[in-house]
């Protein structure tokens, strides 16, 4: 029954500007200030106050449409968006409504069958609203937010299913955490989005009802939200029910969705040109500049890591996902060579170790030099790759450099053949019943007379050479003693 539909979906992300001041003063967006002193009367919309447009917002929005291939408006302009709020004092919103700043642009996604283009419809610029904040003694405002400005990124409805709909909003974050913009934390509400869903059988030309889920501030939510509404809707259907246009909340607790109110049309909000801003004008110029200074992209720079330095796509992902820790292992690569083995390490013994805050900031205690160092002890078997994660630890422990906590503890592998030759001899003569067996046919014998020169070296015999000698000398005795034998 379920194969028989298909969902569709499409998303509106808000995304906060990283700009050091509001949209329309100059009032700081630092985020988590005491309440209240961080607005002045612009942003808390007392009359006769005048909004004057933050120029930094207009380029970080042009750098957002750039950067999803937007066409851009050489001139457009702010409108009113009317309704009632407590969040909202001025009874408006200054938001963009028929014309806005970037339109009709796309950004790619990783599927299974390569990569598929989800349509961008428009990004307009606007500014937040403040926060409620209901407690016992009841319900407080916080104006800190109100005025900090905000992207809106319009999905078409391309995606067409909830994992599609996680890949794009990690693909959107990712983007603008790269090309600076925003600082993506949906923590702290600076990444948001709005869910249009709708589901309709396969094949059928026509859009089901859809309905919208609200602010959504987390990606795993967001992503359960959409698998409960798609199959609330089939269940719907299939018993004959009629979708209703409505807006919806998910409910965590009980993990589900449910009516908040109908939807509202456009015309509701009596939207009208801001009369207070003047007209926005982008020079061609500008729009070149923009262009150019736009970084390597993380779709671009996942397909040069994956193609370049062979790491898988996975791995791939969740490097580029964390972007301090992706440029930690690409200057990495300027020391060490191998990057699957950084790769390797990083994903493995570093995120053992990071909290994800830290993984975010890429923060190890050490230098991708010092990194390299460790890494290059372990090819060269000067360390084994067990002792190699102890040195990991200790560095990430203490900052020390690799090389003076080898020898600190005296673990430099012992590989010399000699060497190694008379402590497997050794071991040999103290362990005749290993011995014996092994001559015998018990090869599980040859594990316990390894573990025993491990054991005796303190894990710093290099195993492939410790294993081959111990092999050879065995191998030796055995023969020996088939020769031995008929002599008896
Ligand atoms: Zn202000």
């Amino acid at each position: 029954m379920v194969n028989q539909y298909e969902v569709v979906i499409g998303l509106e992300v808000h995304a906060e500007l990283k700009t050091k001041s509001k949209i329309y003063c100059s009032c700081s967006t630092q985020f988590g200030g005491e309440p209240n002193t961080q607005c002045c009367p612009t942003c808390m919309g007392f009359p006769g106050t005048f909004p004057v447009l933050n120029e930094k917002v207009v380029e970080y929005a042009l750098r957002a449409g750039l950067a999803m291939n937007c066409s851009i408006a050489r001139q457009t302009k702010q409108d009113r968006k009317n309704y009632f709020y407590p969040d909202l004092p001025k009874g408006y919103q200054i938001s963009q409504y028929d014309i806005p700043l970037c339109y009709e642009g796309y950004v790619e996604i990783p599927v299974d069958e390569g990569n598929k283009k989800i349509g961008i419809q428009q990004i307009h610029i606007e500014e937040d609203a403040g926060k409620l904040i209901h407690t016992e003694e009841g319900t407080f405002i916080d104006y800190n937010r109100s005025g900090v400005p905000l992207i809106e990124i319009v999905s078409k409805p391309d995606l067409s299913s909830p994992e599609e709909a996680k890949r794009y909003l990690e693909t959107l974050r990712n983007i603008l955490l790269y090309i600076g913009v925003s600082d993506c934390k949906m923590n702290e509400g600076s990444l948001r989005c709005d869910i249009n869903l709708s589901v309709r059988k396969k094949g059928d030309p026509l859009y089901g009802e859809r309905t919208e889920i609200k602010n959504m501030n987390s990606f795993s939510y967001a992503l359960k939200a959409m698998e409960y509404e798609a199959s609330r809707q089939i269940q719907a259907l299939e018993k004959g029910e009629k979708i209703q246009r409505e807006t919806r909340r998910w409910d965590e607790k009980n993990q589900c969705t449910f009516p908040m109110r109908k939807k509202e049309e456009a015309q509701d909000y009596r939207y009208f040109p801001e009369p207070d801003i003047p007209l926005i004008c982008i020079s061609k110029e500008q729009i070149q500049r923009i262009q150019k200074s736009l970084p390597e992209l993380p779709h671009e720079k996942r397909q040069r890591w994956i193609t370049d330095y062979h790491i898988t796509p996975e791995e791939a992902d969740v490097l580029i996902g964390y972007q301090k820790t992706g440029l930690f292992f690409e200057e990495t690569i300027r020391h060490y060579s191998n990057a699957v083995i950084i790769a390797n390490w990083i994903l493995g013994e570093g995120f053992r170790f990071l909290t994800e805050e830290q993984k975010e900031q890429g923060e190890f205690p050490f230098t991708p030099i010092q990194f390299a160092e460790l890494l290059q002890l372990v090819e060269e078997e000067i360390i084994s790759n067990h002792i190699g994660k102890q040195v990991f630890e200790i560095m990430y422990k203490t900052g020390k450099s690799p090389s003076m906590i080898v020898e600190e503890n005296q673990w430099k592998q012992i590989s010399d053949t000699n060497q190694l030759q008379e402590i497997i001899d050794e071991v040999l003569q103290k362990n005749q019943k290993s011995v014996n067996d092994y001559i015998t046919g018990k090869k599980v014998a040859l594990k316990a007379l390894m573990g025993q020169v491990m054991k005796v070296t303190k894990g710093k015999a290099n195993p492939q050479k410790a294993n081959k000698i111990l092999k050879e000398r065995l191998e030796n005795k055995k023969r020996m003693d088939k020769n031995a034998k008929p002599m008896i």
